[in-house]
């Protein structure tokens, strides 16, 4: 395939966007919740299945990336088939896995979210594959270097805490059930949003894996967009659960 100058320049400015708006979207989001889950309310438009929305606003991440990586020929490269490897087991758990395993009295989502986060994954999802399997279409590293070996650990870590904090949060409710109860395994003991935290730890460990303007620009604009909400939904248990624990944190054990 051939990479113009017009695709580079296009690069160059989506991942500027992407780190622009990061700012503000932190900011923003200490006032404004986003209208979905637990702060679902009237007057954001239509609203749509949950399990549905995941799967299709997530899915650009999953088919962008593998499409930059093939077509760039970036699978003869042993550092690339890792990056694609782990940016694809976390993308094909969250556009497949996640959704089927969904709870299924979550609550429904606004087409708005389904709409932002389909150009979010969209932009994030170019910006990935484009600069890391495209322009930097070098890696020489060896797979046994200490930025590989640490990225790729906390990659693993924030992985497994994000799965397991979103599974115990699915085995809340019984069949039937649709309310909101306080979560007392794993990591919950500690902050109201583990799930939050290992996410956020996931793209600690891509930005320094692929140490790459790409992963800084993802792993700032995740950051601006989980720490709010972890913020008010410590917030949000404090004022819902009066017996709620007061030493829990909202994202950071004993900090924040
Ligand atoms: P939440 O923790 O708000 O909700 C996850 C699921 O658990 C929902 O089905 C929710 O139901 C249910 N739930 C939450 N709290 C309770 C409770 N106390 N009692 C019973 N059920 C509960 O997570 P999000 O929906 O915001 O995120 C889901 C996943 O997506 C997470 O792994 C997150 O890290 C990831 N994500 C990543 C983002 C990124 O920027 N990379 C952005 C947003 C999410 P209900 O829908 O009814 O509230």
């Amino acid at each position: 395939m051939y990479y113009n100058r017009t695709m580079d320049n296009i690069y160059q400015i989506l991942i500027l966007l992407e780190f622009a708006i990061a700012v503000p979207i932190f900011i923003i989001l200490f006032f404004i919740k986003a209208p979905y889950g637990r702060y679902t309310k009237r007057g954001w438009g239509p609203v749509i299945n949950a399990r549905f929305s995941w799967f299709i606003m997530e899915m650009p991440s999953v088919i962008l990336p593998l499409y930059f990586f093939i077509t760039a020929g970036a699978a003869s490269n042993p550092l690339f088939l890792l990056f694609i490897i782990i940016w694809e087991a976390h993308y094909i758990q969250r556009t497949f896995v996640y959704p089927a395993l969904m709870n299924r009295a979550s609550h429904k989502m606004p087409l708005l979210i389904l709409l932002f986060s389909g150009i979010f994954n969209t932009v994030n999802g170019i910006i990935n594959s484009y600069g890391i399997f495209v322009l930097e279409n070098s890696g020489t590293e060896s797979l046994l270097s200490i930025k590989l070996i640490a990225g790729l650990l906390i990659f693993c870590a924030g992985f497994i805490l994000n799965l397991t904090s979103d599974k115990i949060l699915r085995n809340l409710r019984a069949p039937g059930e649709s309310g909101y109860k306080i979560p007392e395994k794993g990591m919950y003991k500690y902050i109201c949003s583990p799930n939050y935290l290992g996410e956020i730890l996931e793209w600690v460990g891509w930005a320094i894996l692929t140490w790459s303007p790409a992963g800084a620009a993802f792993l700032v604009f995740t950051i601006a967009n989980l720490a709010p909400r972890a913020w008010s939904n410590l917030k949000w248990y404090r004022a819902t659960f009066p017996d709620y624990p007061p030493e829990r944190k909202a994202l950071i054990p004993g900090i924040y």
